[in-house]
């Protein structure tokens, strides 16, 4: 049987990725292999951010550092690519890491680096739910798992 592909934060799937250059590992992330063809993506990364990096939070539209450096344009093409390698894929659904400036689906930081999340979305999950990709939160993993069976 043909799997779907399934764009996912790699972050999801333990690489380290993060500001920090630590995973988000997920073991049943790993499950969801049975049924779907993952495509781990990291839109910073894709937008040309290295490992580590200053962590950086949705404030006013742009996403900036804590020190103030705005990183927006870094993100924005991360998330552009990010929408392309879904296309180039045939993804119509991506899971994707919650709280993250650029993956975040239902909630990210405050911009105020206060550790406080807040509703809202980021940038890539932002793009990609506009280019008719279906964005979901990590939590819904169970879901997909389900609909596997
Ligand atoms: S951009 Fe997304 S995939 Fe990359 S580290 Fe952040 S949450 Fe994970």
């Amino acid at each position: 049987m043909e799997r779907e592909p399934l764009l996912i934060s790699a972050c999801l799937l333990g690489i380290g990725c993060r500001y920090d250059g630590g995973g988000q590992y997920r073991p049943e992330a790993a499950a969801l292999l049975a049924r779907y063809e993952l495509v781990p993506v990291c839109p910073e990364l894709l937008g040309g951010l290295p490992v580590p990096r200053p962590p950086a939070e949705i404030k006013g539209g742009r996403v900036v550092t804590a020190a103030g450096v705005d990183v927006t344009d870094a993100f924005r093409l991360g998330a552009e690519r990010a929408l392309e390698l879904a296309r180039r894929r045939g993804a119509r659904r991506a899971l994707l890491k919650d709280g993250s400036p650029s993956c975040g689906c239902t909630r990210v930081h405050d911009g105020e680096f206060s550790g406080r999340l807040v509703p809202g979305r980021g940038l890539a999950a932002a793009l990609l739910t506009g280019g008719g990709i279906e964005a979901i939160s990590e939590d819904g993993i169970g879901r997909l798992l389900e609909a596997a069976e």
